[in-house]
């Protein structure tokens, strides 16, 4: 087993299973590349491996130990819940776990006291090994990279941190010098592509994603706040158009997917709502005839998710709307 999540990264995973099951895994490594392409992934697929209660070399990714690793608390500070595998991350923990300063400006100084410089040294608390991850560690505050630099210069035994970052040279040059770099590569398109659908986003976005999944996600919500307001204009002009021919734009903004079509009702919904909540704190008449629209609205919903026929449900709902 091992790195069976990370795809489109073969090179990676090479290097990291050779170093695995060599027994010369490296203190500290710099995993180097784009957003989203699997540098997270990667780095914890490795605190699998080091963490593992089956003894697999490369981590059996079934074992309590494995899941945990990759298994992140519901509640923040998100993080993994096994108690070997830590993370450092600009913002992740409240001022009340460490004790002062503000991150406005980067990871403080405080945040590698207590996270870090607390527990190396000490003997991990069930796993084989200590994995310290560090999200954007380009964000390192001066101080906090010099506080760190001390622990990677004389690395503790049975402790490995991995460095993650998409602008490698924002990084000090002793921090850099003092870590093992890993080139992370956009993925193929067609990986992209099937991960994005695994999120249910269509696989055309990959076109446009640069290889990256986040990209292809920005980009997929980008789209869907766009079609989101133009369904709303397109409600707002069909209501004050003179007769049903305003309609039009809002039946040819239908998508094909009845799933897509309640997303955009719901939208249609909720905006009604907020419109009503604004004219009563406004004080004006238009209160009551927002909320009769609301409620057309859900029902046009519920006429959809009982198989009503998507064309003819709109057509009903915008008539209704026209006399409210
Ligand atoms: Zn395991």
């Amino acid at each position: 087993m091992g790195f069976s999540s990370l795809l489109g990264q073969p090179t990676v995973v090479q290097t990291l299973s050779r170093a695995l099951t060599g027994g010369h895994l490296a203190h500290a490594y710099r995993f180097e590349g784009p957003d989203g392409v699997g540098k997270e992934l990667a780095a914890l697929q490795l605190a699998q491996a080091l963490v593992c209660e089956q003894g697999d070399p490369l981590g059996c990714e079934t074992c309590s130990a494995c899941r945990r690793a990759v298994t992140f608390h519901p509640e923040p500070p998100r993080v993994p819940q096994h108690p070997d595998v830590l993370f450092v991350q600009r913002g992740l923990y409240p001022a009340s776990v460490l004790g002062s300063g503000s991150e406005a400006t980067g990871i403080g100084v405080e945040q590698i006291r207590r996270i870090v410089l607390g527990r190396v040294g000490f003997p991990p608390h069930e796993g084989r090994a200590l994995c310290i991850i560090v999200r954007d560690a380009h964000e390192l505050t001066l101080s906090a990279a010099n506080a760190l630099l001390k622990t990677l210069e004389e690395p503790a035994p049975r402790t490995h941190f991995i460095l993650l970052t998409n602008q490698p040279r924002r990084l000090l040059d002793t921090i850099r010098s003092r870590t093992l770099a890993v080139r992370f590569r956009p993925l193929p398109e067609q990986i992209v592509g099937d991960l994005l659908e695994a999120r249910g986003v269509p696989r055309e976005v990959a076109a446009f994603a640069g290889g990256s999944v986040s990209q292809g996600l920005a980009l997929a919500e980008e789209e869907a706040r766009t079609a989101r307001e133009r369904f709303v204009a397109a409600a707002d002009a069909a209501l004050a158009a003179p007769d049903l021919a305003g309609a039009l734009p809002l039946a040819e903004q239908r998508p094909e997917e009845r799933d897509q079509l309640l997303q955009l009702l719901s939208h249609l919904a909720h905006t009604y709502a907020l419109r009503a909540r604004a004219a009563i704190r406004e004080e004006t008449d238009e209160a009551q005839r927002l909320a009769e629209r609301y409620g057309v609205v859900t029902r046009a919903m519920t006429d959809l998710q009982r198989n009503g026929q998507a064309g003819l449900v709109l057509e009903a709902m915008v008539t209704q709307l026209r006399r409210t």
